[in-house]
């Protein structure tokens, strides 16, 4: 069985510019790993841009469509950055879960829609401050994450467990308190799928910086990150890398 890889994945949101892209791909400097996977998700705009710049780096979509190309004004369908080049899609984000009042039946339309143009899903679960505070945090991070995978085929499929309470903050989740809830979810995924359920990488993310990544990326059950902020800037998205070469190296 191949070796599990480690994936850093920059989220930027809804930031950046042409000339941010440029600057970007200015200065970038290769990176190299086997095991390390470096993956960007710009605004969709600037897929393109970014594909062509770096081509080592792996993109990735920001969001898609549940449905299929036709007459949908404003959506974006999976087909479509399958054909831009893109290998993952983040899927279930929280700001979406939020602001476009996305729930997990949505989530796992998309989970499908996207798997069968040939990406990888990256599906975000996390709690909020409040649920934490109530003790609620395995029952909806659980809850989200059996719901949204309901169709999912486990061999393009990566979990990110974000709470919402460290996302954008500054406000990390402990290396100990990241590792119980992926080792909760690692127990869901191996009790759906078995021994692919073992394979399926789970990430973290929530103010993931060059001070922390290190204790989190050693931490048990952690198999990389997704990286809002800090992948902004090309040096520290590249620090990332290297903090997770050292993180295997252990
Ligand atoms: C994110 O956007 O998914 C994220 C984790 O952001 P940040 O790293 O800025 O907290």
């Amino acid at each position: 069985m191949s070796m599990k890889k480690f994936h850093l994945i920059g989220n930027w949101k809804m930031n950046g510019s042409r000339a941010k892209v440029l600057e970007f791909v200015n200065n970038w400097s290769s990176f190299n790993s086997d095991r390390v996977v470096l993956a960007i998700a710009p605004p969709f705009p600037y897929l393109g841009m970014m594909a062509k710049g770096i081509p080592q780096l792996k993109l990735a979509a920001q969001d898609c469509a549940s449905i299929d190309i036709g007459p949908h004004t404003g959506d974006v369908a999976a087909d479509m950055l399958a054909d831009l080049g893109c290998t993952y899609v983040i899927l279930g984000h929280s700001e979406r879960r939020a602001s476009k009042h996305e729930d997990n039946l949505l989530i796992a339309q998309k989970v499908s829609r996207a798997q069968a143009s040939g990406l990888i899903v990256v599906v975000c679960v996390g709690e909020s401050e409040e649920a934490r505070n109530l003790g609620k945090e395995y029952d909806v991070v659980l809850g989200q994450l059996e719901e949204s995978i309901i169709y999912a085929n486990p061999e393009a499929l990566l979990i990110a467990y974000e709470p919402i309470w460290a996302i954008g903050t500054g406000n990390t989740a402990s290396p100990e308190q990241a590792s119980l809830i992926h080792r909760a979810i690692h127990e869901a995924l191996r009790a759906k799928f078995g021994d692919l359920g073992d394979q399926i990488p789970i990430i973290y993310g929530g103010s993931v910086n060059i001070t922390n990544a290190l204790n989190l990326f050693r931490a048990p059950f952690i198999d990389g990150a997704l990286v809002g902020g800090a992948s902004l800037d090309p040096k520290s998205f590249l620090a990332l890398g290297s903090e997770a070469k050292a993180s295997l190296a252990d």
